[in-house]
């Protein structure tokens, strides 16, 4: 309608006003002519015009019926009408305009009344066209701008995986010292460049009105520590002294998205460390009326009262001073009150100019009873029987994947598209089979679909870097087993294989004889006052690395004995968390270590 010319539908039962009206109308418009309802409506639909003059009194369907009928028709509904009448009704007229009539115009017409009129509504059209245009370019500039973020987080999370997943089987390698820490750092680093590439797509997400929230039982003291390696480093760069105090009555592990909970912490803190020139960063966690803080205050530049609100919308920072000396994006804040909402929690902030900031994440506390999976994860990693056929065409990951199954104690057959998955499925028999789902050649839903036809039951895992649910739901659909995402989380992918294979420790152990687990439990308790004092010594001489393998050691014993207490003790020393604390949770190891000896004849192994 922006170049060609505007139409108009004349409806009027009398040839001469239509005739009139087209003579007016003619130089400005293109002109539909209608001599009833039935011939307006069908005209209407096939030649869409931009407006309609309707006539009031018509034989058969009169003015008010065609006007319904119209509004009746997706396609028609939309078109402006303007009635023209010889009556001077104003309830009618009053009627009309409630039906959707756009305006009226009276007999005897003065033309230029009418031209005004018929102007003003063709404008109005004209300008909602244009908007309507602009949405649909808009929706389709952000979908393509999704569907790119989409594919590039898929192409970096590929190589990532690789990183990960390397320095996570080093990790359970024989390194120690400084060597472990650097691997560690490697680890930690790209998980976390991970969680960036997930926040990217999280953004497209939440514009799209597709977040998801995925609530599972967290250990919370585990949660908080890795926010701490996370955010510690950069705080330490700046001199600045960084705290964490958890209350003693924190509930030790509750349903929430722990992705989400992370990233939230990270961000405030962050902000606080990179807001903060000198002084402290503090992260207060605890629960007060059902709900937990988390309540990150800082010493740095605070923020004025009049801007504090805004700071939450999209692309809002602080002023341009601030956005040059200390870059980022403007979207922290908003990704994380929006997140917050999600896992029925809000955001509040307190802040003085030049005195600091506070800002308070306070979320619903959903206690779970359960123990985390986190800790039935047994520290000596049991070894399991089967057979396994994976189909990966990376190399690298074709070699981390056949690696991590063989330290499970599985024999594996690794080939590299679904051509060979389905020749060596056909050849052989397989306990279980995982197989990447992009791959030249076949592809793995190919290779399920040929296998399921060819009567292959073995169950199948789709190994993939696909992440969004929808994806998931296709391999589900399709009839993939089970889906794992990488990077692997290698508790879902022990869990997994636990699930599918016999497990040949347990049966070891149950035919252990009793005296011969006493004599082992008895060997344990009694070099337990040497294993304390090496940890102690350790704290001592500040050798946390030390420290963290003595602990660690210690925890996996422990637990594999059935003491629980010891070994959780343990467990958080091998954290060294929080670090004031830590002389005080070596005295209630001593202790305890006091009272098992003392009770050490009374030892059961049921
Ligand atoms: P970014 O940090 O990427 O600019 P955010 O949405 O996380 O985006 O923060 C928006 C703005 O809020 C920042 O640019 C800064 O001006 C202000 N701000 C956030 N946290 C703090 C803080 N702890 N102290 C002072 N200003 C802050």
């Amino acid at each position: 309608m922006t170049t060609a010319r505007p139409t108009v539908l004349l409806v009027d039962d009398e040839k001469a006003n239509l005739r009139l009206l087209s003579d007016f109308l003619r130089q400005d418009t293109g002109i539909i002519l209608a001599q009833n309802g039935n011939q307006a409506v069908e005209k209407a639909v096939a030649m869409q015009p931009d407006l309609i003059l309707l006539d009031i009194m018509m034989p058969g369907m009169d003015g008010f019926d065609t006007l319904r009928t119209l509004k009746s028709i997706p396609s028609t509904s939309d078109i402006p009408i303007i009635f023209i009448t010889g009556l001077d009704n104003p309830e009618k007229e009053q009627e009309g305009l409630r039906l959707g009539a756009q305006d009226y115009i009276h007999k005897p017409f003065n033309i230029d009344v009418v031209k005004a009129r018929i102007a003003t509504q063709l404008e109005i059209v004209r300008q909602r066209r244009a908007l309507q245009q602009l949405s649909r370019d808009l929706s389709r500039a952000s979908e393509a701008k999704s569907r790119f973020l989409a594919n590039m987080s898929h192409e970096i999370r590929t190589p990532l995986t690789s990183i990960i997943g390397y320095a996570e089987a080093l990790l359970a390698d024989e390194f120690k010292g400084e060597e472990k820490q650097a691997i560690k750092a490697i680890s930690i680093s790209g998980k976390h460049l991970l969680t960036l590439l997930n926040d990217v797509l999280d953004l497209s997400k939440i514009e799209a009105g597709k977040m998801e929230i995925e609530l599972l039982p967290v250990n919370l003291l585990e949660l908080i520590e890795e926010v701490r390696t996370l955010v510690e480093d950069s705080a330490r760069k700046k001199q600045l002294v960084f705290a964490v105090s958890i209350s003693e009555t924190l509930p030790r592990h509750i349903y929430t998205d722990p992705v989400r909970l992370k990233q939230i912490l990270v961000n405030l803190l962050s902000n606080a460390i990179k807001f903060t020139k000198q002084g402290k960063v503090t992260l207060d966690v605890g629960i007060e009326s059902e709900q937990l803080f988390f309540k990150i205050s800082d010493t740095g530049l605070g923020i004025d009262k009049k801007r504090q609100a805004e700071l939450f919308a999209p692309f809002t920072q602080g002023d341009s001073t601030i956005t040059r000396e200390f870059g980022g994006t403007g979207l922290g804040l908003s990704i994380s009150a929006q997140l917050a909402n999600k896992l029925s929690g809000q955001i509040s902030l307190e802040s003085e100019l030049g005195i600091g900031s506070c800002f308070t994440l306070t979320i619903q506390a959903k206690l779970c009873e359960i123990p985390s999976m986190e800790e039935e994860k047994p520290d000596q990693q049991s070894k399991l029987r089967g057979k396994i056929l994976l189909a990966e065409d990376s190399n690298e990951s074709r070699q981390l994947l056949t690696r991590m199954l063989q330290s499970q104690g599985l024999d594996v057959r690794a080939v590299e598209n679904g051509q060979q998955l389905m020749e060596a499925a056909m050849a052989e028999e397989f306990d279980l089979i995982f197989t990447d789902i992009n791959m030249p050649v076949m592809d793995g839903l190919q290779a399920l679909k040929l296998l399921r036809a060819v009567g292959v039951e073995t169950p199948v895992v789709a190994l993939t870097a696909n992440v969004m649910s929808e994806d998931i739901q296709m391999y589900m659909d399709a009839g993939f087993s089970e889906h794992l995402s990488k990077p692997i989380d290698r508790l879902k992918f022990a869990r997994l294989l636990q699930q599918h294979l016999p497990d040949i420790s347990e049966q070891n152990e149950l035919a252990m004889p009793n005296d011969e687990m006493r004599q082992l439990m008895s060997q344990f308790v009694s070099g337990l006052p040497a294993h304390l004092q090496a940890i102690k010594l350790a704290y001592q001489q500040n050798n946390l690395s030390q420290l963290e393998q003595l602990a660690h050691k210690l925890r996996g014993t422990a637990a594999l004995f059935q003491f629980k207490q010891i070994s959780e003790m343990a467990r958080q020393l091998e954290h060294h968390m929080p670090i004031e604390k830590l002389p005080l949770a070596l005295q209630d190891l001593s202790f305890e270590v006091e009272k098992l000896i003392a009770n050490t004849d009374s030892l059961s192994i049921d």
